[in-house]
């Protein structure tokens, strides 16, 4: 059986169950379900691939809205993951179009069942919740989900635009976690006796200040950003507690842990002066970007094989952050971005929603769902390519050109 009558069948079988995909990603669209609550779109999607005879294993890595879907080929070999997001924005919906990624682990699943039963090696669509609080795909990523996977691929809207990332530094993006502070002051009369009080908000203050003397001596594409989550209760009563949450940012893993320990040590120096006492919380870190150019390289040729007009303008690093970062440093990854408005559009917004059910926006899911399925294919069947992507991966980042 040859490469090009296999990639063909796994385009038709895409093709054939079209309206299924849609249903489910519409369903799902207008379902809209926050990060880990993703209760109805983890089952649909699920139960929808386990009919299609793969080993579905649910609440993933111990996440209730997880799964693990896996279809083994004809013998050992690579294995390749599709993920699947699936959670919406409060008060937004699909302001994300993660509708549309769900519909793509459905449709690849479809199209990669077309072949397996002649490849060898596994393909497996993961389940992976909360994209967008939370940082699912780390959980799963401590919980060993990814231990045996060979490269991971996904796709994702791109507003207006359609493309792979395929040099450096395009496709990267920024390192984040969150930092929550809490200060612990003496509570005391704020006219009467102030003398006996530790003002907690004080401390809040000079943290951001201190934060802002810091800013002076990071690198340009750093972010560091807060709020004060609480700032006393009464004007009157010299305040026992305050807190703040800052987002840090930076461009690689190694910065953001420098940056945390300098942000850390303002808040320390800020307890210190003021006489408070600070717990520093730190949640989940997603990890920068590493693309796979080399499997970048042949998504994209696979886009325009199955009609997709790529229209991607290369950029530098992006400014912003996900949890498929965190996979990147485990092991080639890729993203299919794609087009579901002809137009610009902002993201996390209600034309996101729109676009993310019109007949053009499901038009193109069809079409990057076939390329993503014929690229799994293709690191399944062409050990060159998963070995390039391998050794990029490697020795990162690559040499400018690459
Ligand atoms: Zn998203």
């Amino acid at each position: 059986m040859d490469r090009a009558h296999q990639r063909q069948r796994i385009i038709d079988a895409i093709e054939e169950n079209r309206q299924a995909i849609i249903e489910v990603a519409e369903s799902i669209r207008l379902n809209p379900e926050i990060a880990y609550q993703e209760r109805a779109a983890s089952a649909l999607v699920s139960s929808k691939i386990a009919e299609l005879g793969y080993e579905v294993e649910r609440e993933a890595g111990g996440l209730e809205t997880a799964f693990r879907a896996s279809l083994h080929g004809r013998g050992d070999g690579p294995t390749v993951a599709v993920l699947a997001e699936y959670d919406a924005l409060p008060g937004i919906g699909h302001g994300c179009g993660h509708n549309l990624i769900a519909g793509s682990g459905y449709a690849a699943a479809i199209g990669l069942q077309a072949v397996m039963g002649e490849i060898n090696g596994m393909f497996e669509v993961i389940g992976t919740p909360a994209e967008e609080a939370g940082g699912g795909k780390i959980q799963l990523a401590d919980a060993g989900i990814f231990n045996d996977v060979d490269a991971a691929l996904m796709v994702h809207h791109a507003g207006d635009r359609t493309g792979v990332a395929s040099s450096y530094p395009d496709g990267t993006n920024l390192a984040v976690t969150t930092l929550d502070f809490e200060f612990f002051g003496k509570p005391a009369h704020a006219a009467g006796d102030p003398f006996n009080g530790v003002n907690a908000v004080n401390g809040v203050v000079k943290l951001f200040t201190g934060i802002d003397a810091l800013r002076q001596h990071v690198t340009m594409d750093t972010r560091i950003h807060g709020i004060i989550t609480h700032g006393g209760d009464a004007a009157n009563v010299v305040p026992k507690y305050a807190s703040a949450q800052f987002f840090v940012r930076a461009g690689s893993r190694d910065y953001l842990l420098e940056l945390i320990e300098k942000v850390s040590n303002v808040a320390r120096g800020a307890a210190l002066m003021t006489g408070c006492e600070v717990t520093i919380t730190e949640r989940e870190t997603c990890y920068d970007m590493r693309p796979s150019y080399v499997v970048g390289r042949r998504y994209q040729s696979n886009m325009e094989a199955v009609g997709l007009e790529i229209n991607h303008r290369p950029s530098g690093r992006g400014m912003y952050s996900t949890d498929f970062g965190n996979i990147s440093y485990l092991m080639p990854a890729a993203t299919g971005s794609f087009a579901i408005s002809h137009d610009p559009i902002p993201g996390h917004s209600q034309q996101v929603v729109d676009a993310s059910g019109s007949d053009f926006g499901y038009d193109q899911l069809i079409k990057v769902s076939k390329a993503m399925a014929l690229t799994a294919f293709d690191l399944l069947t062409d050990n060159d390519l998963l070995g390039d992507a391998k050794s990029e991966h490697e020795n990162w980042p690559p040499k400018s050109g690459a």
